[in-house]
């Protein structure tokens, strides 16, 4: 989805990416653990991982649609442990989209994450939101863990979607009313098509 006018860009959900010609763009996903499906994946999209060292995951968070204001502390084994959920989900997401069935080893991996305790908010008392401290990467990977288990399992589960573009692979869940969301985002492979489609056209009617 395009960002509409007028709305506040820093509380705005969703991720700023940048397409291969270099042409920031802004992609919701819809839900926080599709958010971290953009960080890199299985098998051929290892080749877009971004989290490398444990600050690139606290870096994530912060671009996430979780709260501000996060302290959070990631060892390299929850770093780890980061990749490999961020993995299971892509791959449970995928299968979703495409119809398939969610295969057991991917769904322990979440189970597995699930099952620690999660981020913590409070309330401060002139009322406004904050994070417990004792923010870590377990903690942390808990809550999307349990975000996944929520998205695979709620009303919009058949409704996790695979960017329509042919080589794009952007998941996401489609949570508008109408349920016609067919690109990660309008101003990026939403024009790309529209364009190819102009092309396609204009070449029918010349030839
Ligand atoms: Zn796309």
């Amino acid at each position: 989805m395009s960002g509409r006018a007028g709305e506040t860009p820093d509380r705005t959900p969703g991720l700023t990416l940048v397409s291969h010609a270099g042409k920031p763009y802004r992609f919701d996903p819809g839900t926080l653990c599709l958010e971290l499906t953009t960080t890199g994946g299985p098998g051929a999209f290892a080749r877009w991982e971004v989290l490398h060292e444990p600050s690139d995951l606290v870096a994530w968070a912060g671009r996430s649609r979780l709260p501000d204001g996060l302290d959070l502390t990631v060892s390299a084994e929850e770093l780890e442990q980061a990749r490999a959920l961020r993995d299971a989900v892509f791959l449970l997401a995928a299968d979703r989209a495409h119809g398939r069935s969610l295969q057991t080893a991917p769904l322990d991996v979440v189970n597995a994450a699930a099952a620690g305790p999660p981020l913590v908010a409070r309330i401060a008392p002139d009322g406004t939101r904050a994070w417990a401290p004792g923010a870590t990467g377990s903690r942390l990977l808990a809550t999307v863990a349990r975000d996944a288990i929520d998205l695979f399992t709620g009303p919009f589960a058949d409704r996790v979607r695979e960017c329509g573009a042919h080589d794009c692979h952007l998941l996401f869940v489609d949570t508008s009313r109408p349920g016609r969301r067919r690109w990660c985002a309008m101003e990026h492979c939403g024009n790309r098509a529209k364009v190819r489609t102009h092309r396609a056209r204009h070449t029918s009617t010349e030839s």
